[in-house]
């Protein structure tokens, strides 16, 4: 039997808000580009974004474009969610991004079997529309969850 592949939620139910310090990234994503905000001063990368670096106080900001590539660091897989239909399971995912060290989005896993998430599993960032015209990133499975499967038998 196919594994049910998770999947975002539905782009109604996504809503976002942004605020001066988070507006590049939204701004970004919907070019679909990932960027993250590094301090202009030390070097520190923060994302979420904060107003000050918290290693130097700096206000100071570089936005720096990233490869797209992540790996997660922790997950949960979520089912059954109210009002959503039976069969959608989503993998929520706090995700390291190796050209930006220190910094970790959380957000969800894609078109991925849900067992087979691991820890230390390699993603590349995708962009999926949320409410009022936006793009959210989201990650998918380097390796796509359909090779293994099939088997590697062939
Ligand atoms: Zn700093």
């Amino acid at each position: 039997m196919r594994a049910v592949l998770s999947r975002a939620l539905p782009a109604e139910r996504v809503h976002i808000a942004t605020d001066r310090f988070t507006e590049p990234f939204w701004q970004a994503a919907r070019d679909r580009r990932l960027i993250a905000p590094r301090c202009a001063d030390c070097g520190h990368f923060r994302l979420p974004p904060t107003p000050f670096c918290p290693e130097c106080q700096s206000q100071n900001i570089d936005w720096t474009e990233l490869s797209g590539r992540g790996s997660v660091f922790s997950f949960s897989v979520v089912r059954n969610i109210r009002g959503l239909d039976d069969d959608i399971v989503l993998v929520a995912a706090v995700v390291d991004l190796p050209d930006a060290p220190g910094a970790r989005l959380i957000s969800n896993v894609i078109d991925a079997d849900p067992d087979s998430v691991r820890i230390g599993m390699e993603l590349t960032v995708d962009f999926t529309p949320v409410a009022d015209g936006w793009l959210l990133p989201v990650f998918r499975p380097l390796t796509p969850a359909r090779e293994g499967e099939e088997g590697s038998t062939a």
